[in-house]
């Protein structure tokens, strides 16, 4: 059993002040597999004002200084991938291989796109021919804190804290409380790249404790925060009376448009996606529509990937998915499995109760439901499990009308071959991004939504910007 009840606090391992003990379970095992530390009041308390005392000497560190810190903490991360890897798969679930090839290395192309925004960012840029003597300036929002889920724990946390650090903010990270493991190492990452202590500060603790003392903090000028549209809301709440700038990623329920003319990899491509992480990515395509020429032979190829995937444990090697993260998010996808029986979709693939061979462990079979309508709760609620809903549609209008009918707005997607009809729908789809024909967004391109999604961007340009202020100045001078 691991046991590690510390922050990280101005450039320190301490001991709790206001702490209790928490025990993290292994989501294979249902059993402990170690005991942190919740933090409270005096812990957030002193990690912002560790940052706070931080603030002025890394705000005003020449970006060519700071580009090189995050270099280094880059190369300390890939150096403790395999221990990053490890770490993820027990506290959340995630198959070792998965978490190898995607969760541990999902921080490094966070953080490579994040450096290469800043080395092309002008932190001071004129304001255009017509006004000579005007700057903008780019400066450090302030003292942030981060607030990030457990689904993919280092993606969310590096696309926060090597953003923060490049634009000059100093911060506190208030990771989840069910994947605090890997957050622990990456602060041991973070202590052996050397920053000046106070710029980064990590305190455990669950949302009703220091994610809300956080929001709610004098001292704190911003929250970015993943998770949620639930917490995203109260966040917004309590950040209201220090009207402090608040960046939010929640949650999404994707649709997936199939035209008659998609490549033939399309269906297959669109469950293994839905499927990935057992489910648990807001930006998953759980909504499958098909138009109706299609539909009954996209429906049985559905059913036939869905069948071979397999379930198995973290620790085995394999490309099978692992277990739902908590017993919570376990006994929620089993009820809106039933409740997608009972409101008459057409199961054609898994169902309630758990895989063959598992007794324990939050396991969840695969599914697919055929025969949805936009109306029902599988169709509206993000599950946040490996259940996919297959919805026929005629015409492009009706497709449209569909996806965009949700409170949601994070990521849709496009299948087709016809261009004109790509773009058409590109522009049509209420959402913070696109993905058509299997071609996944490059490095650099902002991640964030629209609608109940939440407004934040991250990664690339778009993701330092979001930690940045904007200072109109007059007066400069024309000589440099
Ligand atoms: P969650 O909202 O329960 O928790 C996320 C984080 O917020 C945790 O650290 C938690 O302790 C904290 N928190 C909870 N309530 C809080 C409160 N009232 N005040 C302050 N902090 C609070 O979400 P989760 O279950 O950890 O993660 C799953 C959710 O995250 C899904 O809805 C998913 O779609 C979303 N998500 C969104 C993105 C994105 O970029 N849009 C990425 C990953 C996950």
């Amino acid at each position: 059993m691991i046991e590690n009840r510390k922050f990280y606090i101005n450039g320190a391992w301490v001991d709790a002040r206001d702490g209790r003990d928490h025990q993290v379970i292994n989501p294979a095992t249902e059993e402990p597999c170690a005991i942190i530390s919740l933090g409270g009041q005096a812990d957030t308390d002193a990690a912002v004002a560790a940052a706070r005392a931080a603030l002025p000497g890394w705000m005003t560190t020449a970006p060519e200084a700071r580009i090189a810190m995050v270099e280094k903490l880059y190369d300390v991360y890939k150096s403790r991938l395999e221990d990053m890897a490890q770490a993820i798969s027990l506290e959340m679930g995630a198959p070792i291989e998965m978490s190898r090839q995607q969760q541990a290395p999902a921080g490094i192309g966070t953080t490579k796109g994040l450096i290469a925004a800043a080395k092309n960012f002008a932190f001071i840029e004129p304001l255009g021919d017509h006004a000579p003597n005007d700057r903008i300036v780019h400066e450090a929002v302030g003292v942030v804190g981060m607030i990030t889920p457990w689904n993919w724990p280092m993606n969310q946390v590096t696309l926060k804290v090597a953003a923060g650090l490049l634009a000059g903010c100093t911060m506190v990270l208030k990771p989840s409380e069910e994947s605090p493991l890997s957050a622990l190492l990456f602060a041991e990452i973070v202590d052996a790249a050397g920053l000046p202590p106070g710029v980064f500060n990590l305190v455990n603790g669950d949302g009703a404790g220091v994610g809300s003392q956080l929001s709610a903090h004098l001292d704190v000028d911003m929250i970015s925060f993943t998770g949620s549209t639930r917490a995203g809301k109260l966040i917004s709440k309590s950040a209201a009376d220090t009207l402090k700038r608040v960046s939010l990623e929640l949650g999404g329920k994707g649709a997936n448009l199939i035209f008659a003319d998609a490549d033939d990899k399309a269906v297959k491509r669109g469950v293994l996606y839905c499927m990935n992480n057992s489910g648990q990515s807001c930006n998953a395509p759980t909504r499958m529509l098909v138009e109706r020429s299609i539909y009954d032979q996209a429906v049985e190829t559905a059913a036939e990937v869905a069948s071979k995937i397999t379930v198995g444990a973290p620790s085995d090697e394999g490309r099978h998915i692992g277990p739902v993260v908590n017993a919570a998010q376990f006994d929620k996808i089993q009820g809106l499995i039933q409740k997608g029986i009972d409101e008459g979709g057409r199961l054609v693939a898994g169902g309630t109760g758990r895989p063959e061979g598992f007794n324990r462990g939050f396991y969840v079979k695969p599914t697919i439901f055929a025969d949805v309508t936009p109306d029902m709760t599988i169709a509206r609620e993000e599950i946040f499990g490996p259940v996919l809903s297959i919805i026929p549609f005629d015409t492009e209008e009706e497709a449209l009308t569909i996806a965009n009918d949700t409170p949601y707005g994070l990521t849709n997607y496009v299948q087709t071959q016809d261009t004109g009809r790509a773009r058409r729908c590109a522009l049509a789809l209420r959402s913070g991004m696109v993905e058509m024909n299997g071609e996944n967004r490059a490095m650099g391109s902002p991640f964030g939504g629209m609608k109940q999604s939440g407004h934040g961007r991250e990664g690339g340009k778009w993701g330092l910007e979001d930690f940045l202020e904007v200072k109109a100045v007059s007066g400069w001078g024309t000589d440099d």
